[in-house]
């Protein structure tokens, strides 16, 4: 039988509006502290009446990290009711949107911490941004510090309207508003004596209700091909499957060639036998005849389905730009997407969005840590699938010649040209 996987989830929010604290505060009210001795630690501060700085408990760990006891340094697990979740978390702030937008952090789910007292600041404004450009499809808002309002309702209600103002223009939907307070444990994981108008969630309420990752196995096959591997005479063509599945006998093409093949068989690693594979995998297929495609190749069903790839030289693409020095057109990169790199060209920068209000105005360039709208234009036209909230489609990253990521640019569809006609083909 298949174990479950963990859902991923992310924590984000405006420095200091209490994100460490909640890490240190979920881990020990979940019980998965897996190092006895930080839960010691907590113990004896109680017992001697000083207050618990839970925000230590992460530093705790974030040492431990450094000293390479822990092996992933980005990925923190807890569970809950037997299900397993896993705070991804990063060193830095530059570093944690690198994670994010590399689909490191490949989130379900997302808890924004905002300071009830504060409200929504810059960075709450950049976080939601980046939650709606990577698609995280539930959002779980912690009205954070709701102690230093007392738990009045009227004052939560009013920093409620403002963050919920802020996503609704994002177009993102929230599970749960979650007054709280993350030092106190107040509607973390108990529900808090002193909001007893909240019939709301707590966060670990709200958190098991985010259903299990959807499954990839009922959409179209996609494979983006890794290697092409020589055994005497014959040849495979390995990858991981993306979505979907593929059995023996299945046809299917192979995207830049623009030709067909059937899978002869399927063969894996270390696996028995077995026609099918899904989702996830990662296989080798013979295919008949015996084709090479190239690495960062795309094999898809053969058969028209309506859902095939795009095939565009100009690209419609949101950025989320990285890099130190603004973004100006012209500028060239190498597109990376799954297994496949491709030079791109800025061709126009078409939209830049206004951090304050979150409008849309036109710019000559994309400034250090913007988010845009922009063209990308390829010497060849690439096959792609437009970006869909949830999924890996269309995650491309921008890398500049020194092999440095410099942003992330979800793949929307083909681009206009400028007299109106369609770039496809
Ligand atoms: P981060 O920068 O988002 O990780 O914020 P921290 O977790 O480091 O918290 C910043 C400060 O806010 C610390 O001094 C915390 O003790 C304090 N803090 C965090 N949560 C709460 C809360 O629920 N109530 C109050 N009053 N203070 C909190």
């Amino acid at each position: 039988s298949l174990r479950a996987a963990a859902t991923p989830i992310v924590i984000v929010g405006h420095v200091d509006h209490g994100k460490s604290t909640l890490i240190g505060r979920l881990l020990y009210d979940t019980d998965s502290l897996q190092d006895g001795k930080l839960a010691q630690i907590v113990e004896s501060s109680r017992k001697r009446g000083l207050a618990v700085e839970w925000s230590f408990l992460l530093d705790s760990l974030q040492i431990e990290r450094d000293q390479g006891v822990t092996v992933d340094s980005t990925r923190i697990p807890f569970h809950l009711g037997g299900r397993e979740f896993v705070i991804v978390d990063a060193p830095g702030h530059r570093q944690f949107l690198r994670n994010m937008i590399t689909g490191a952090a490949d989130a379900e789910a997302a808890v924004l911490v905002v300071d009830a007292l504060e409200g929504a600041q810059e960075q709450t404004r950049r976080h939601a941004m980046l939650l709606r450009l990577i698609g995280i499809r539930h959002v779980i808002v912690l009205l954070n510090k709701s102690d230093l309002l007392d738990f009045d309702q009227a004052k939560i209600a009013q920093a409620e309207i403002d963050v919920r103002d802020l996503l609704g223009r994002l177009e993102i939907t929230v599970e749960a508003f979650v007054p709280a307070s993350a030092r106190d444990g107040d509607n973390i994981a108990s529900r808090s004596e002193r909001a007893p108008w909240y019939t709301g969630p707590t966060l670990v309420e709200a958190l098991a209700a985010v259903p299990a990752p959807a499954s990839r196995l009922a959409l179209d096959f996609r494979m983006p091909v890794q290697d092409v591997y020589r055994f005497d005479d014959v040849r495979y063509v390995a990858g991981r499957i993306e979505r979907g599945v593929v059995r023996a006998g299945d046809r299917i093409m192979i995207g830049s060639q623009g030709q067909q093949a059937t899978v002869a068989e399927i063969c894996r690693w270390h696996a028995p036998a077995n026609p099918v594979a899904g989702a996830g995998e990662s296989i080798a297929l013979r295919l008949e005849p015996d084709l090479v495609p190239d690495r960062g190749d795309l094999l898809f069903p053969a058969h028209e389905t309506g859902n095939a790839p795009i095939r565009a030289a100009r690209i419609r693409t949101r950025l989320f730009w990285l890099r130190g020095e603004p973004l100006r057109v012209g500028e060239s990169f190498t597109l990376r997407l799954a297994t496949a790199e491709h030079d791109v060209t800025v061709a126009s920068i078409d939209a830049v969005v206004n951090l304050d209000d979150l409008t849309l105005s036109a710019a000559d360039e994309v400034p250090p840590d913007g988010f845009a709208e922009i063209t990308l234009a390829t010497s060849h036209a690439i096959l792609f699938d437009p970006f869909s909230p949830g999924y890996s489609d269309g995650r491309g990253v921008l890398v500049d010649r020194f092999q440095r990521i410099v942003g992330g640019a979800p793949l929307l569809g083909a681009a206009e040209l400028p007299d109106g006609t369609h770039a496809i083909h």
